[in-house]
């Protein structure tokens, strides 16, 4: 962020009054967080959920130091709605803001959050030569001279971590489910060692859980400085088995989905892992990471490459949350933006598919460049994230697309899915530029806007021509699995530069949605 935009923000921070800050923390929808599925439940599954309860509330506490220090000090807030607000935030920084700080006193988000000294700088840190600097594993401290260290999760944490794996091992204990046994039991080892290899592959084949837990240190996007160091999540979930079973044969067909990829044959020689598994469930908890800020709908796990070589990917659509995000969010924003003749194609089930999908396509595309770069992970560099996000809302919409041609998604139409997909950008983009997952939106955005999939009508709302969008849906899928296939990071960065950024129409039409009272996000209230 540059230094004017930080010094403005600061000032106007300080003089928010107590109810424009109210009206901040109020753009959080608050959803009851339960699930008719906890019914199916007997008096021992009850206890388990109680133990994994505790252990995730552990894992927000750590997540707390991770991306700030001392939940005390926001805890302590005298204002009410800041502290409500900072709650939301796990600190004092706007996440859907670009990290915009607003408590006095704090200044702009260190890039590297907790997990580095906070006056490291980029010449140190290049110099630094432990191998273990890169571990996703190891927080980056001080020792008594002032020189760089590594410190294992398992030593900086150890206390807490302790108590997660008496809870951990106390529900393996008492479940009557075998691969619920086995992935707590292979966790609480995994938190001990920071190995987490087999506990990821003890996750992958508990397939039959009613309740399933999602717990560890897990995704990298919290660190901005090298997107290495992982945080510390907590998801507790129920199997929906109806749904789950309707969604099975979609697994069988990836092989085929991959060869219908708009792109050359030579982009196309990765085959899918067939045990990749795709499932449906309500959600009964988060904590951590995942509780920060705006809430994930869908899971795509493990990001072990080594796992996802053996055992595939399993991908969980958390149902309860992606319709009250639909309802409180998607839908309101699409009946203000959208014409009225087009509004009819707003539709729950088109949302429910268009995530579904995106999840299956982060197992397609390209895992190796072509052109002896390595992966494509290492080839893309600090643009990965980006760009296999927007690979996978692309390339989900294109196989929603497909599969409605085919007849196998029935009830909803193409344009179901594309009027709701470019509602759902829309949605998005009040999530401000600062994660990976809004730039690959924002460059969505303009690269169809640029090939006219949408316009706007005389009175300034969105006109979608579906014959333009269904052409700009394998344009940008193929300029998106080019770049990655090959591996060009320098033509990534380029283009991310470029298309990565919000048109002022666009900042007027968020105005218009925010001016309102359409809330951002959803908070939750657990009430079980
Ligand atoms: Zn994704």
């Amino acid at each position: 962020m540059a230094i004017g935009a930080f010094v403005m923000l600061a000032s106007s921070c300080a003089q928010e009054s107590g109810s424009d800050m109210q009206a901040r923390a109020d753009e959080y929808a608050v959803v009851e967080m339960n699930s008719p599925l906890m019914e199916g439940l007997d008096s021992r599954d009850r206890q388990v959920l109680d133990l994994l309860r505790m252990a995730a509330d552990i894992m927000d506490n750590l997540f707390w130091q991770q991306t700030f220090g001392d939940r005390k000090d926001m805890d302590t807030l005298g204002d009410k709605a800041m502290k409500e607000f900072a709650m939301i935030n796990y600190g004092p920084w706007d996440r859907l803001e670009d990290n915009s700080p607003f408590v006095p006193g704090y200044g702009e988000k260190p890039l590297g959050a907790n997990y580095y000294p906070a006056d490291m700088t980029t010449e140190e840190w290049e110099a630094f030569a432990d191998p273990d600097k890169t571990s996703p594993y190891t927080v980056i401290r001080r020792d008594e001279d002032g020189n760089l260290k590594c410190v294992w999760y398992r030593d900086e944490y150890r206390k807490e971590l302790e108590l997660v794996c008496s809870y951990l091992e106390e529900a393996a204990a008492i479940t009557g489910n075998d691969g619920l046994r086995n992935y707590l039991t292979k966790r609480a080892e995994a938190f001990r060692t920071d190995e987490y290899f087999e506990s990821d592959l003890a996750w992958m084949d508990m397939k039959d859980s009613k309740i399933d837990v999602v717990i560890g240190p897990i995704e990298n996007y919290d660190d901005k400085l090298n997107e290495l160091k992982t945080s510390y999540e907590c998801f507790i979930l129920l199997k929906d088995e109806k749904r789950s079973k309707d969604l099975e044969k979609y697994v069988s067909m990836l092989p085929e989905l991959q060869k219908m990829l708009p792109c050359p044959e030579e982009y196309k020689t990765f085959v899918p892992g067939t045990s990749s598994d795709l499932n449906v469930y309500d959600a009964i908890y988060y904590a951590g990471d995942c509780n920060c800020g705006s809430k994930t709908i869908a899971i795509n796990l493990p990001n072990d490459d080594r796992v996802q070589a053996l055992k595939g990917a399993r991908r969980l659509q958390l149902h309860n949350s992606m319709n009250a995000k639909f309802d409180k969010i998607l839908l309101p924003i699409g009946r203000l933006l959208v014409e009225p003749e087009q509004q009819k194609h707003l539709r729950s089930e088109a949302f429910f598919w268009n995530v579904t999908f995106h999840e299956v396509a982060h197992g397609l595309g390209v895992k190796e460049t072509v052109n002896g770069k390595g992966s494509v992970d290492e080839a893309m560099g600090a643009e990965k994230t980006t760009w296999e996000e927007a690979k996978a809302d692309i390339l989900g919409l294109f196989m929603v697309c497909k599969l409605i041609d085919m007849e196998e998604i029935p009830l909803i139409s193409k344009e179901d899915a594309i009027t709701t997909f470019i509602a759902g950008l829309v949605r998005s983009v009040r999530f401000g530029a600062a994660s990976s997952h809004g730039k690959a939106n924002m460059m969505c955005y303009n690269y169809m806007k640029e090939q006219g999939a949408f316009s706007r009508n005389k009175d300034g709302q969105y006109h979608i021509d579906f014959g333009k969008a269904l052409s700009a849906i394998d344009s940008w899928a193929a300029l998106i699995i080019r770049t990655q296939a090959t591996g060009d990071a320098g033509y990534a960065k380029e283009f991310s530069t470029k298309y990565a950024v919000v048109p002022e129409a666009l900042k007027a039409d968020i105005a218009n949605v925010n001016s309102h009272g359409i809330p951002r996000d959803i908070k939750f209230d657990f009430v079980w």
